[in-house]
């Protein structure tokens, strides 16, 4: 069991010279996964807009007038002919996606079932709804959902600049009732949102020193929205960027890192070094949740490209 990370520790890594950092994580990263095989996730938005939250990034928060049309929870027919189609395209892994502040009980019926008939497909099913109550997870995992996705986008200091409806407090209590029901937990964060290079670092200490480190971590580059407070931050220095990347994977080794939001702003080149520093999943598909995505004819050359061939399901266990 090794020592806790700390701001320090962390911070000497993330100095080290750029060839010998990604040399290390290059390194750590073929200790623990086939550095040619990327796994290949979907994103859902199965409830769209009207968030009461205030997250500061966000299209979704009715406190933005981001011209986002909010609608209601979708069929349950039509989140599996997305699922079926996500599946056809090489995802392993299918993520619905709910703009709540935690899903009222009224909603988990619909989840449950959905959670059910996109794990019949033989896809892993992830979920990401806002905060849950211990029960909430509990029937979640009963129903068979493989993972849930809550990020803590930022560190515990930085966190109020960017969300004041909720605490990070919060962020973490829902991870604890999710780890503490079985099921596994995609957790990261968003560079971009005017934290520091510490704030970055602190948000990787964070995660890495949870009793059990996130099984999957989503690194963000942040979209500036028009209409929410973030519309005209600063863009992200992308060797900074890719030192993120590689201080995640040295400080996580067995978790898979995804190259998350903000890859369509991405050059190739800037996600081939973000491969090689160790992320290992990317969001297939032209849209995350609203935000654009490079879509498959784009990540298909850029994979080729570079060689790498998507994680099959009987491998997906390893990530
Ligand atoms: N309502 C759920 C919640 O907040 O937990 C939905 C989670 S969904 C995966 C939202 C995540 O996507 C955020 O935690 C953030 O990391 C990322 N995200 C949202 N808007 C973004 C933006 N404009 N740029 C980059 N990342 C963004
Ligand atoms: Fe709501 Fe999630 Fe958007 Fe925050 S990130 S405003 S909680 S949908």
């Amino acid at each position: 069991m090794r020592d806790p990370w700390t701001l320090t520790s962390a911070r000497e890594l993330y100095d080290l010279p750029f060839n010998e950092l990604l040399f290390r994580s290059q390194t750590v990263h073929r200790m623990n996964f086939d550095p040619n095989r990327v796994e290949l996730a979907k994103l859902l938005n199965i409830k769209t807009g009207g968030c009461p939250e205030d997250c500061g990034y966000c299209s979704q928060s009715a406190h933005h007038a981001s011209g986002l049309t909010a609608t209601k929870l979708m069929k349950l027919e039509d989140v599996v002919s997305e699922a079926r189609k996500a599946k056809e395209n090489g995802a392993t892994r299918y993520c619905m996606g709910a703009a709540w502040r935690s899903p009222k009980s009224r909603d988990e019926a619909a989840i449950v079932a959905m959670v059910k008939a996109v794990k019949s497909l033989g896809l892993e099913t992830c979920m990401t709804l806002g905060m849950l109550s211990p029960e909430q997870a509990e029937a979640f995992a009963d129903a068979g959902l493989d993972y849930y996705n809550h990020n803590i986008d930022t560190s515990e200091n930085f966190y109020p600049a960017v969300v004041t409806s909720r605490r990070f407090e919060d962020r973490l209590e829902t991870l604890a009732h999710v780890r503490e029901a079985g099921i596994k937990v995609c957790s990261g964060g968003i560079l971009g949102l005017g934290e520091t290079e510490d704030d970055r670092i602190d948000m990787l200490v964070t995660l890495a020193n949870l009793p059990t480190p996130p099984e999957s971590v989503p690194i963000n580059m942040l979209i500036p929205v028009a209409g929410t407070r973030l519309a005209n931050a600063s863009p992200v220095d992308p060797i900074e960027f890719i030192r993120i990347i590689a201080l995640a994977r040295l400080m996580m080794p067995s978790s898979s890192v995804r190259l998350t939001a903000g890859r369509t702003a991405m050059s190739d080149e800037m996600q081939a070094l973000c491969f090689f520093a160790g992320a290992n999943s990317i969001f297939i598909g032209d849209t995350l949740l609203t935000a654009s995505n490079p879509g498959n004819d784009r990540d298909s050359r850029l994979l080729g490209r570079l060689g790498l061939t998507p994680v099959t399901m009987e491998m997906s266990g390893d990530l």
